[in-house]
């Protein structure tokens, strides 16, 4: 702590002017001494005493203000030093919050989160890349405002072109008031666009470059992980979902019907006489036809719809906010589709047809294995009933007859099939 400041000035002029009134005598005597010696030895002492004072006071004060100039370089590098330090902890924060990151919802949320202060604020939005089709992954509603989709997808395009990927890498592409980086974990995985970018400090971008990488390797995680999860989920042969998935699937539809009340049916079918096609045209051909069912079925029903191979060739379909007359009109399209899977061998068409089992979820619907029970039974008395139609268990809430043959089409009334 300092005794003296610049604001004491005046204090320390009349303590100065204090002393040498106080001991002005003892100085006097000071003074004629030095003079005397000047004169007995014949030397100029004062002249030399001042030069020498004035020589120390100006070393002195050079050397103060070269210890401030050191002090403002080592305030400036301190500062620079906390500014890195908060880059970095930022950094690390955001690189914890993306190493948890395992689904497209968690990756946006931290996305979402943590990426406006890498960019200052800026309006951004974030492409990502799979099977060479870009997805919005994040995008702020203003700044699609300013473009189109097709503009933004032209604009992540350029930036992971052959041609410019390597310079973009480092500096990113300019088009227009955006600056946008390719991301790339491997393989191009998606690009990351920023309004005004161009604006960015240089020291900014560093830190950006670096969360860039670190985004480009969450989102390639995230893509394998639903990749694998999906593969293992799935039915290799059909693409449909597998009965685990199909059973928990439906729990978690059931629960939402309950809490939301809101319809809920689901069908189960089974391919007609399948075994007799696999003894007359053997067991490729009969794979062959339940890849095709289950490519038709991608076709024939919503995207909502819920699509498991259940067993062999039976299969389950969930059909969400769904009631028993729209689960009767999707199981008429599953029937009429199977026409279109005639197959030819030696010459002769072989018809293809299968029998569905229908049931809607009554609103005190206890669980996954009654309504599946009910479906079966419905399966088993469509196959009963000569196979190639569908029957509907209504439950208590809704019964067949109620149906209206104008929504369904003449090919199937009431009960059956053609
Ligand atoms: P139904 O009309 O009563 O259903 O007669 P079906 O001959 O279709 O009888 P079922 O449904 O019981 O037969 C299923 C057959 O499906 C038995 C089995 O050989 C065959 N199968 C099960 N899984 C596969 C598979 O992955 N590939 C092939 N090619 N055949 C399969
Ligand atoms: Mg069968």
């Amino acid at each position: 702590m300092r005794l003296i400041t610049r604001n004491d000035a005046s204090l320390v002029v009349g303590l100065i002017a204090g002393t040498v009134v106080i001991f002005q005598r003892p100085l006097r005597l000071v003074w004629e001494t030095a003079w005397d010696v000047q004169e007995r030895y014949h030397v100029d002492l004062l002249p030399a005493l001042t030069i020498f004072v004035g020589v120390f006071l100006f070393h002195e004060a050079r050397k103060r203000q070269q210890a401030k100039a050191e002090a403002l370089a080592a305030a400036a590098e301190a500062a620079q030093a906390r500014i890195r330090s908060a880059e970095l902890e930022r950094l690390m924060t955001f690189s914890q919050a993306l190493a948890n990151v395992l689904d497209p919802t968690t990756l946006r949320q931290a996305l979402w989160r943590y990426l406006p202060a890498f960019v200052g604020e800026r309006e951004f939005w974030v492409l990502a890349r799979r099977s060479d089709r870009w997805e919005m992954l994040l995008q702020e509603a203003t700044a699609t405002c300013r473009r189109s989709f097709e503009e933004v997808e032209a604009i992540a395009d350029r930036a992971v072109s052959p041609e410019t990927l390597s310079d973009a890498r480092l500096a990113g592409i300019v088009e227009g008031d955006v600056l946008c980086f390719p991301m790339i974990a491997g393989v191009a995985v998606g690009a990351l666009g920023i309004h005004d970018g161009t604006a960015i400090p240089g020291d900014q971008r560093k830190a950006l470059g670096v969360a860039i990488g670190l985004i480009a390797i969450a989102v390639r995680n995230v893509q394998l992980f639903v990749e694998t999860r999906e593969s293992s989920l799935r039915d290799s042969l059909t693409n449909c979902f597998n009965r685990h998935y199909g059973l928990e699937a439906l729990g978690r539809e059931l629960d939402r019907a309950r809490r939301s009340r809101q319809p809920l049916s689901i069908l189960m079918f089974d391919i007609d006489h399948f075994k007799a096609i696999n003894d007359e045209l053997g067991h490729l051909r009969g794979d062959d036809l339940l890849r095709a069912v289950g490519a038709q079925l991608t076709r024939v029903l919503r995207s909502a719809d819920v699509r498991c191979r259940y067993g062999g060739d039976e299969f389950l379909i969930i059909l969400p906010d769904t009631p028993l007359i729209g689960a009767q009109q999707a199981a008429e399209s599953v029937r009429r589709m199977m026409a279109a899977l005639a197959m030819v061998a030696g010459g002769k068409t072989i018809p293809v047809t299968v029998s569905v089992g229908i049931a809607a979820a009554g609103s005190a619907e206890l669980g996954v294995t009654t309504l599946i029970e009910r479906a079966d039974d419905a399966l088993y008395r469509a196959k009963r009933g000569g196979r190639d139609r569908w029957h509907a268990d209504g439950g208590p809430a809704a019964s067949v007859a109620a149906l209206d043959p104008q929504a369904i089409g003449p090919a199937a009334t009431g009960v059956g099939g053609p």
